[in-house]
């Protein structure tokens, strides 16, 4: 399907390539959708391996896979139907009574399956704060914590987690460290070049760019016991990508660099208006030099820093919500990464007992105009706090 050739070209035309996708039999450069649910075997009674039922994926997501296994550098690569299912996935296979280290704060419906099975007593969870390695080495249990989770930067206070030192303090341990850098895709941040043993994504925001799909995703730098059973926890519980979203995911994938590029910039042009302006009390981003995370965020985000930040107003909680009642072109919606901008009130979308700020407002930061969006966020804080 791919083309082997004697140059390396660079990551981002690769990947606006497809990795040089050519259908064999038509020499279409864009994938045909497999949708069969079962494959007939041979003239042998032998399976065509190595697809056999839908269940079990196919063609359009296994290519999906190949080109998100070339952007992470995994050695294995699974796409699931939601990011949800990629982590329960990664959760369930691990043994009964598991230890594992969590941070306090990460992206809520995460944090409220681990307590789930936490309350079961499925697992046993330590949990530190998100970006403080002090706190993440004293919790885990050296030669007894399985998994060390990491979400960098981590929903919604986007506090920036090393994760080369994780990694290495989760290894002293015998622990595997699990990354999610959902907020920084594989063209920023390669989780698994600098030390985790897996890097997970949902593949619902950046990698698909077009809020049109759910997917979630989860590469590997060595393939080993623990892969194996996460495969099987897939299969059984049928978790796979289905096609139509696979390839909606190929599709989105082939602008990734371009789309990231372009919201990261905005990003930190909004970011830079809004620090210190007189109707906001914080700006939560890694670009911005004051922020404690951003010498890590530099090197481990290849200095682009991301297209999610949040902002914490001041006044009241009803003033927050106003301010994203009243934007006109940010979207009030929530989810992050695609090419339109969103603004949420976390507070309202996460549920009673999650820990966020009364006042925050989480943006994702999208691909229009960077003066539109400025100009849209000025008009409805003036409107809710002027
Ligand atoms: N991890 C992070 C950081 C997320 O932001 C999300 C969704 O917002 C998920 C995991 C879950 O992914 P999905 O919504 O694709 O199930």
């Amino acid at each position: 399907m791919t083309k082997q050739n004697d140059r390396k070209y660079s990551l981002a035309t690769r990947i606006a390539q497809a990795l040089h996708f050519i259908d064999p039999d038509t020499g279409s450069v864009v994938p045909a959708i497999q949708h069969a649910a079962t494959y007939a075997r041979d003239e042998e009674y032998k399976e065509r391996k190595p697809y056999w039922y839908r269940r079990d994926g196919n063609q359009t997501t296994s290519l999906a896979e190949q080109i998100i296994a070339e952007l992470e550098n995994a050695e294995g690569t699974y796409l699931f139907s939601s990011g949800m299912s990629a982590c329960t996935a990664a959760i369930e296979h691990l043994p009964a009574g598991a230890h594992i280290v969590v941070p306090r704060v990460m992206y809520h419906g995460v944090l409220a399956q681990i307590q789930i099975y936490e309350a079961k007593k499925r697992l046993f969870v330590s949990y530190y704060t998100a970006g403080n390695l002090d706190e993440l080495a004293s919790a885990i249990r050296p030669g007894e914590t399985k998994l060390v989770w990491v979400e960098t930067p981590n929903n919604p206070n986007w506090e920036v987690t090393d994760i080369a030192k994780a990694a290495e303090i989760a290894h002293a341990a015998g622990a595997k460290i699990l990354v999610d850098a959902t907020a920084t895709p594989p063209c920023m941040t390669k989780a698994l070049d600098l030390g985790a043993d897996f890097s997970f994504h949902s593949a619902t925001k950046y990698l698909n760019g077009h809020s049109d799909i759910t997917a979630g995703v989860l590469s590997v730098r060595t393939v080993d016991e623990d892969w194996k059973e996460i495969y099987m926890v897939r299969k059984l519980g049928g978790t796979v990508l289905q096609s139509q979203d696979a390839w909606l995911l190929i599709r989105g994938m082939r602008t990734l660099f371009l789309r990231v590029e372009k919201s990261c910039k905005n990003a930190l042009a909004i970011a830079r208006h809004f620090e210190g302006h007189k109707h906001i009390e914080a700006v939560y981003y890694p670009g911005l030099p004051s922020d404690p995370g951003h010498e890590v965020a530099k090197r481990q985000t290849n200095g682009q820093f991301g297209g999610m930040m949040s902002i914490i107003v001041k006044g009241t909680e009803q003033n927050a919500i106003d301010v994203a009642k009243y934007c006109h072109l940010f979207y009030p919606a929530t989810s992050l990464g695609g090419v339109e901008s969103l603004i949420e009130h976390r507070k309202t979308v996460s549920g009673a007992g999650f820990p966020v700020h009364e006042r925050l407002l989480r943006l994702s930061i999208g691909i229009e105009e960077t003066e539109d969006l400025i100009h849209d966020l000025e008009q409805a804080l003036e409107r809710a706090l002027g």
